[in-house]
């Protein structure tokens, strides 16, 4: 039977339906029945062809959570009923030295799930097992869909860059990537702050346990934040005034990007001799970041707050996540 997609066409389209036959299943391969799948922001940047890597028909969608229907004959960590997740990357050589070390994230061979293959805005996918993840049983299904991309971004940087009790850290932007931060910075024991475009998120922002608020349109809070940061993690995908920004970290502070702002970023250097700051960033994580995550995330009752769209509304959804009116994230429901 084919399966029933949403695609988009060309470039900046909006998506329509789309089926296709399903590739034969390989030895390693499981065949989902997809149930929910989150609207990632970087879908948005595939369908607009922002980073140049997108071909059409183009089957976005990496936040996937499915029930295991069919699977190969090398699979033996699943079996038939299992729900699992799937994310953003479906695939690396797992011999370089970058796999060896547990950072498949890196290998130069790794795959995107949804530009080497139709993604998760669909009724089924095929895909490596060894690149899907069991959901556990605390976690509901449309609260956990979003930790397999967004989720684990945000907690990879916080736990590599060794965050926990003491430290201040800022999330910028509270959206997709956003709230699930300000969770995992509350959960790791860090002091959080929420550095916002949107004066109408502090209610919210509190609600998830950010303990401070700074609306970024208002610059003398910005100037009263100067010197405060062990970390900031930067999740918009927009262009900040970045020498503002890290004049705001502390002696050995860092600036960490997971959102793609559309304009280079260019700061004095003078701003990271003096007070030994840093610039850096990450990529989505490991596998064995994925597994803790989602440990993590079952033990501490956190997840994403979702709005949910079947998935013929998935261009309401999109509209509503380009206005920056998602709270917060859009999960669609096949
Ligand atoms: P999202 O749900 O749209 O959230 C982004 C947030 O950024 C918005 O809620 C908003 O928060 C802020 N923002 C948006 N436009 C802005 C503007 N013009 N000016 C100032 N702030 C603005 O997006 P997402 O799904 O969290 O994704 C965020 C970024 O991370 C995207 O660029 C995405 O591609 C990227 N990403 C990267 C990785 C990785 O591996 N590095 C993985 C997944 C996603 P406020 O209203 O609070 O300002
Ligand atoms: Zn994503």
């Amino acid at each position: 039977m084919d399966i029933k997609a949403q695609a988009a066409f060309e470039g900046g389209s909006i998506l329509s339906e789309f089926s296709f036959p399903p590739r034969a299943l390989g030895p390693w391969d499981v065949e989902l029945n997809i149930t929910h799948c989150g609207v990632c922001h970087s879908d948005i940047h595939l369908i607009d062809n922002d980073m140049g890597m997108s071909s059409y028909p183009l089957v976005p969608g990496h936040e996937i959570v499915g029930e295991i229907i069919h699977k190969g004959s090398e699979v033996v960590d699943f079996v038939l009923g299992d729900r699992v997740g799937i994310g953003w990357q479906c695939s690396a050589c797992l011999q370089c030295e970058w796999c060896n070390k547990d950072e498949e994230q890196n290998c130069a061979k790794k795959l995107p799930t949804c530009v080497s293959q139709p993604g998760g805005f669909a009724d089924r996918i095929i895909s490596d097992s060894r690149f899907a993840f069991k959901i556990p049983e605390k976690l509901s299904s449309e609260r956990a869909a979003p930790l397999l991309c967004g989720g684990v971004t945000v907690y990879s940087p916080l736990k590599y860059h060794n965050m926990g009790a003491g430290n201040k850290v800022a999330i910028i932007g509270l959206g997709g990537l956003g709230h699930m931060a300000v969770q995992f910075a509350n959960a790791l024991g860090c002091e959080v702050t929420v550095i916002s475009s949107s004066s109408d998120k502090e209610k919210e922002a509190s609600s998830l346990g950010a303990h401070h608020f700074i609306c970024s349109k208002n610059k003398s809070e910005l100037i009263n934040a100067v010197n405060s940061f062990d970390f900031i993690l930067s999740t918009a995908p927009a262009d900040y005034d970045w020498s503002m920004i890290v004049s705001m970290l502390k002696t050995h502070g860092k600036l960490c990007f997971v959102g793609f702002p559309p304009h280079a970023v260019s700061i004095p250097s003078v701003m990271l001799i003096r007070g030994e700051r840093s610039i850096c960033g990450s990529n989505i994580g490991s596998r064995k970041t994925i597994r803790e995550m989602l440990k993590f995330a079952a033990e501490n009752d956190l997840g994403a707050r979702v709005e949910l769209f079947p998935l013929a509304q998935v261009n309401d959804a999109i509209q509503k996540l380009k206005s920056n009116k998602v709270h917060y994230r859009a999960v669609l429901v096949m």
